[in-house]
């Protein structure tokens, strides 16, 4: 391969370099040709002449490529030129993709790029160019890389529609120096030139070997900030909103003191935002701002993504670049392209030519590109850079001997020692202040984390033994007829089923710490969420002496799409918590029609329940409203702002005497927010408090619920409870925790089913190859055999009699995609424990061939 450039600083030189190119490409043997344009400041007619001259030349493997840059560094401070760049290879492919493209038409494109890079075998490097920023760069990039991950994609963007640059420093800004008129805004492709669209020049060859750097020197300092974004920019990929909750440029103030004026590039070069996205770090400086103080990046920055601040000195950014040059020197490239940041150099003024200048050692004809932005991306990471050196080296031969290691001038001195600038004292400093928080940080982090796994094996340790305390009580309810111990054993049941949702409460939260928390929709009824609403509170509120007004608007529909059973834990949450803290008066529950849905409401539920296709094509989204209002205790304003951290509980001495963990709150704000929606607080402190959300649910037909009163009576829709005996059906029970066998038997009793138990898996395993059983129940934690590897084997037994009988999963472990997760690895169902006499029942009405049923008549 060979590589030859020419600088050309007007018309006449470019037509004699043409001349000279035209000698070399007739006089050397090569496989494929490329000649490519970068240019500053030539006018289109200029251009044009010169790819007209080159269309005579009878050359049928050379090609032509181009793109109009800001700046040529070698060629500045005149700033007009044009460097015209020669390559031949012995075996390498090459060829110029011409994509025309308008912002909106990416797919096209991308498309159009993937079946070229289809058409070659052996596909390594990838030069690109862009033109237009309102262009979606990343995602083309992305998408028409698919498949070829590990080619090496590199290049750049031209300026156009660059339309305001921010305002810098006049003498010191290079960016500054070229102003709008001097960019160019088409580029070359083939023997054209193109307004808007991509140019790729791909890089084919079995031999072809690609080295590519990737230099930094900027090192995140400081904390992560979080990020509000827009994708619907003017300019560049992402506005960024917000950061850390203030209008975006306000972070600049905040940190550095730098105000938005005219020297704010200027000022905040030397910090650039770094996103840090698996291992490999970008730096982010915005391109233009807006009034409102949003701040326009070229790179696309994904949702909920944070920042943070980076920093570096002169010697960290160059020692960057000298390991990318020393890369470059053990790998000896026959053509090398460098791609730089304008805020690389912008920072390193006087220093910036030490970027490029080394380089003619290793490759004396390399390529300077300076774009608005670097495009880079390999093996699935990049996107568009900025403060990036990108070193780029292509060779089809074995590699030259090594040449002495380069030491750059200041790196050299700072090995002998000398009086350390202040900023690169400050470097180290920051450096090791931010190590040290990280790693404080990180323990504290490590410390929270197992504090949530030890929650969530308590809580399910906890839920066992309730199970089988609940479960004898259901037997003491059902088989005493003594009045005292009746009483009793209600007591029993009231307590554990408290017990029980203290339990739950510390699962779901450390669930949501552990971020498996996921909204599973149903179609549900919405009176049968206010009748249950409203048996949760009825009781309670009539042992206080409270009234519980209901206020649901009778247009409301009948049956809705949504997570019914988070709903209902949101609203149980509230409404339990109205009735604990009120003393006197009323607990009004209100359900309002707030909206017909809009299309950001629909977009809003589609966000709330990923993967549920069926929400744009069944349903219409409604908004509705639900409040609780209370006439209790009320919060004092100081408490309010912590009134959503876990394990806060307020006015102690006053509720001294009401149960309560603390927890409710940070849950059910959780919950909502999965769902998309916010809970809202008002309160007077001894007047009374309101708490209250809105959430988007789908509409399921068109009935409405019509008057409360009467659905409370009604308890339409409710499974009911069959009577019956299977004498005739035989089930086998497992689990290493005997009493709850015994439980299971004892609440099995009534429908005189037999019952064979068994206390380990590889009992099970022997018994199912004596007995054909109807239906087997395993629990799933067991010690040696568990629940799902018992299944697996039980399947695989050669002599197994009772294959084919449903085997059901008992678990504590309430994991909200439990019956999925557990149909998948074969299980036909699964019941939760602690489970209900009825529950287990219908149970077993529903999997027991019907032939062995014997119905009875209802007992209700
Ligand atoms: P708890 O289990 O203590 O009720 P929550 O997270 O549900 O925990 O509530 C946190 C605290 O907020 C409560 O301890 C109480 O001080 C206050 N609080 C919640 N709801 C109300 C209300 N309706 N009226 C007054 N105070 C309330």
């Amino acid at each position: 391969m060979i590589q030859k450039r020419f600088l050309c600083r007007d018309l006449q030189a470019a037509e004699s370099a043409l001349e000279q190119i035209r000698d070399i490409i007739s006089q050397t043997r090569h496989k494929s040709a490329l000649v490519t344009f970068y240019e500053t400041g030539f006018s289109g007619g200029e251009i044009g002449s010169l790819l007209s001259r080159m269309k005579s030349w009878e050359f049928p493997k050379l090609q032509t490529a181009g793109i109009s840059l800001t700046v040529i560094a070698e060629l500045m401070p005149e700033g007009a030129g044009l460097l015209l760049n020669l390559i031949l290879t012995e075996e390498a492919d090459i060829e110029v993709v011409k994509i025309p493209c308008l912002p909106g038409m990416e797919s096209e494109a991308v498309e159009k790029l993937r079946n070229r890079l289809y058409a070659h075998e052996n596909v390594r490097a990838v030069e690109f160019f862009c033109s237009n920023m309102k262009l979606r760069i990343t995602s083309f990039m992305e998408k028409s890389m698919e498949g070829h991950e590990d080619a090496v994609l590199f290049g750049t963007a031209t300026t156009k529609n660059l339309l305001q640059k921010i305002s810098v420093e006049a003498e010191e800004n290079i960016v500054e120096k070229v102003s709008q008129d001097q960019v160019r805004e088409e580029f070359v492709a083939g023997d054209e030139l193109i307004p808007d669209g991509f140019v790729a020049v791909i890089f084919a060859g079995e031999k072809l070997k690609v080295q590519a750097k990737y230099a930094l020197g900027w090192k995140p300092i400081g904390r992560s900030f979080s990020t509000e974004s827009s994708n619907v920019t003017p300019l560049g990929e992402t506005i960024v909103t917000t950061i850390n909750d203030l209008p975006a440029v306000d972070i600049y103030r905040e940190y550095l003191g730098v105000y938005p004026d005219s020297y704010f590039i200027s000022n905040i070069c030397e910090f650039p935002f770094v996103v840090e996205r698996e291992g490999f770090n970008t730096c982010l400086i915005p391109l233009d701002m807006d009034k409102n103080g949003e701040l326009y990046f070229m790179m696309s920055l994904r949702p909920g993504e944070k920042l943070r601040f980076s920093f570096a000195s002169h010697d960290e950014v160059l020692g960057a670049s000298r390991e990318s040059l020393e890369s470059m020197e053990s790998f000896g490239p026959e053509a090398l392209f460098l791609t730089l940041c304008g805020n690389r150099l912008n920072f390193l003024k006087e220093d910036a030519h030490i970027e490029w200048d080394s380089f003619a050692d290793v490759a004396p004809d390399y390529v300077l590109m300076h774009g608005a932005g670097e495009l880079f991306y390999h093996n699935k990471k990049g996107g568009i850079l900025n403060s990036a050196h990108l070193a780029i080296g292509l060779r089809e031969g074995e590699a030259s001997e090594n040449k002495a290691a380069y030491e750059h001038p200041s790196v050299k001195s700072l090995r002998r020692g000398r009086t350390l600038s202040l900023s690169d004292r400050m470097s180290t400093f920051l450096d090791k202040i931010t190590s040290e928080l990280i790693a404080t940080a990180t323990q504290a982090q490590e410390a929270n984390r197992a504090k949530s796994v030890f929650l969530s094996h308590m809580s399910h340790e906890i839920r066992t033994p309730i199970n089988a305390i609940l479960g004898m009580d259901e037997m003491i309810l059902k088989e005493c007829r003594e009045k005292d111990i009746l009483e009793y054993a209600h007591s029993i049941r009231s307590a554990g089923n408290n017990l029980l949702g203290i339990v739950n409460d510390i699962l779901d939260f450390s669930k949501i710490e552990a971020g498996k928390m996921s909204i599973v929709p149903v179609e549900y009824e919405l009176m049968s969420v206010v009748r249950d609403m409203h048996d949760v509170v009825r009781l309670r509120a009539e042992d206080k002496g409270l009234t519980v007004k209901l206020d649901i608007d009778r247009e409301l529909p009948a049956l809705l799409f949504g997570d019914a059973a988070r709903l209902k834990q949101v609203i149980t949450n509230i409404l339990t918590n109205a009735v604990k803290y009120t003393e006197t008066g009323t607990v009004t529950f209100i359900i309002k029609k707030i909206s017909d849905g809009t299309d950001s409401d629909l977009e809003e539920l589609r966000m709330a329940c990923p993967g549920e296709p069926r929400l744009t094509a069944q349903y219409r989204p409604i908004r509705i409203g639900v409040t609780v209002r209370d006439t209790g205790i009320g919060i004092k304003p100081d408490d309010m702002k912590r009134l959503f951290e876990e394990y806060e509980r307020f006015d102690e001495k006053k509720n001294l005497n009401i149960e309560g963990t603390g927890l409710g709150l940070s849950i059910t704000k959780e919950l909502l927010e999965l769902m998309g929606s916010r809970l809202t607080v008002s309160s007077t402190y001894g007047e009374g408090s309101e708490f209250g959300f809105e959430i988007v649910q789908g509409v399921v037909g068109s009935e409405t619920i019509g008057d409360v009163k009467v659905g409370l009576k009604k308890p339409a829709g409710q499974k009911k409870h069959v009577n019956f005996t299977a004498e005739d059906a035989r089930i086998l029970v497992v689990d290493d925790t005997e009493i709850n066998l015994r439980v299971v038997k004892q609440l099995l009793k009534r429908i005189r089913i037999n019952i064979d138990t068994a206390l380990s898996g590889k009992e099970a395993l022997a018994l199912v190859q004596e007995n054909a059983y109807d239906i087997i129940f395993l629990d799933h934690l067991m010690p040696e055999m568990d629940g799902p590897e018992t299944l697996k084997r039980m399947e695989q037994l050669k002599n197994n009699r009772s294959a084919g009988a449903p085997v059901i999963s008992l678990t504590s472990n309430a994991l909200p995609n439990a019956r999925e997760e557990y149909i998948k690895i074969g299980f036909k169902d699964y019941l939760l424990k602690p489970f209900l006499p009825e529950t287990l029942e219908n149970m077993l009405y529903y999997y027991i061939p019907p032939e062995k049923i014997r119905t009875l008549p209802s007992e209700d």
